[in-house]
């Protein structure tokens, strides 16, 4: 048998055993602490033990998250041979740190991805350096970030529209007519509980026991690596540090953590076209308002729902309350499995939901909170657009991307986010104020009837 076909093999048994991106989902059948000792006698192959001690673990517990694969993992270490695992791992290893060895290295990795990527250019060596240095030294290249693109008063700015958005999400939800009062007093306690994080963290990771050679690419990498494992690993058996950031201050983007309630925007998204300190409330509310939105809402989305204020995972819905909203959320999960991507492509409902559910409560979110912004109760053109018109240019401008068909199709069956396209057009065919804005009529071409419309925050 050809390597290649060892390592498939392998790869594909493994994951086999292993749960889908939807059944992930569900985060109480994710949950499975397990004793060593209980481990130990369960997949006795494994050497639960022996592992723990040899990366220098102490502990006599663990969430093993998915117990099913490590059942297989456990039948596979005797039913696969050594040598067939000795040539996965050299693969697994190979694969791993491709992108930093030598041209050909670098030329098969890019050979392989092609395929799921589409990409049929190789990024240049400046761009794979800016992401690597990002990636494992973010938060010193961080400091030098904000320094030069973040000021204090944006951060003032974007702190006064997340607590507008917040205040236009508690308004929404006294307003449901499907939620009981005593669940409304919880969400509304949770919502006001989210902690909130702006720009860049309160308190930098330092990297002095990281040693960097000008000269020594692969040995920098591998001393970073080591580092950030150490790091990782003093967390063990510590609480839980609610300072600590998940992503560097220079990354675009944003996101929600359901075990600690937080919302975080670092600096990087705090930019043009997002965030635009120049540019009137509807391009705002619009671009980052919209993405506060989307965070708020995944702490209610169907993963989010299932953690407390206090980021346990605990019931704090009535039965009935949490019946009407999955009900809610299955309704909304059918309207985006019906989305075509490309020829025989669809969304998958239920991988993206939590997303769709942030993306639908985010923009009602943000446009509550544009109208009541001065601009948002106007009536004043500007460069021929009323300003609820610019508010929804405004969020289409945040989602303009080009992907390749190869892209599309990867991204559809392993990213729980819509294509950009279906993150405009899905909530905005459910949104009323959108049909007002521009006069859409039963014969365009995402209209939706009034009863074919989801709402759920
Ligand atoms: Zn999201």
């Amino acid at each position: 048998m050809k390597n290649a076909d060892i390592v498939y093999l392998i790869e594909k048994e493994l994951a086999a055993g292993s749960r889908t991106n939807i059944e992930l989902r569900d985060v109480n059948a994710n949950f499975n602490k397990k004793a060593v000792s209980a481990m130990s006698k369960s997949q006795p192959n494994i050497g639960w033990t022996t592992l723990l001690a040899g990366i220098g673990a102490t502990t006599d517990s663990i969430d093993m998250a998915q117990p099913g694969y490590y059942d297989k993992l456990n039948t596979m270490l005797k039913s696969v041979s050594l040598t067939n695992w000795k040539t996965y791992l050299k693969a697994a290893t190979i694969q791993n740190y491709a992108p930093v060895l030598s041209q050909p290295f670098i030329n098969a990795s890019f050979e392989f991805n092609k395929v799921l990527s589409g990409e049929d250019t190789q990024k240049s060596r400046r761009q794979t350096m800016t992401a690597i240095v990002d990636n494992l030294l973010g938060q010193a290249l961080g400091q030098l970030y904000v320094k030069r693109y973040f000021n204090e008063d944006a951060k003032k700015r974007v702190l006064t529209l997340v607590n507008n958005l917040q205040k236009a999400f508690e308004n929404r939800i006294n307003q449901l007519d499907w939620m009981s009062d005593s669940t409304k007093v919880k969400a509304k306690e949770k919502l006001y509980t989210i902690i909130k994080k702006i720009g860049y963290p309160d308190k930098w990771r330092n990297y002095d026991n990281v040693q960097i050679t000008r000269t020594k690419l692969f040995e920098n990498i591998i001393s970073l690596n080591k580092n950030d494992f150490k790091y990782e690993l003093a967390k063990l058996n510590k609480p839980v540090d609610k300072t600590e950031w998940q992503t560097t201050p220079s990354t675009v983007t944003a996101y929600y953590n359901p075990p600690v309630n937080e919302i975080v925007f670092p600096a990087g998204i705090l930019q043009y076209p997002y965030f635009d300190f120049s540019a009137d409330d509807a391009i705002n509310y619009g671009g980052i308002g919209m993405v506060i939105g989307h965070e708020m809402t995944h702490a209610f989305d169907d993963q989010g729902a299932q953690f407390d204020k206090d980021g346990n995972v605990k019931n704090w819905w009535t039965k009935e309350d949490y019946r009407k909203f999955k009900e809610r959320t299955t309704k909304l999960s059918e309207l985006y499995s019906t989305f075509t991507v490309l020829d025989t492509v669809h969304i998958k409902g239920p991988l993206t939901l939590g997303e769709n559910t942030a993306d639908n409560g985010g923009i009602a979110i943000a446009y509550d909170a544009f109208k009541m912004t001065e601009q948002g109760k106007g009536n004043e053109k500007i460069d021929g657009f009323m300003p609820d018109q610019r508010f929804f240019l405004s969020i289409a401008r945040i989602w303009r991307v080009k992907t390749r068909d190869a892209f599309l199709r990867t991204y559809v069956n392993t990213n729980p986010h819509s294509p950009a396209m279906w993150r405009v057009n899905g909530p905005l065919m459910n949104f009323a104020p959108f049909y007002r804005a521009f006069n859409i009529q039963p014969d365009d071409k995402n209209y939706k009837a009034e009863n074919e419309r989801v709402r759920i925050w």
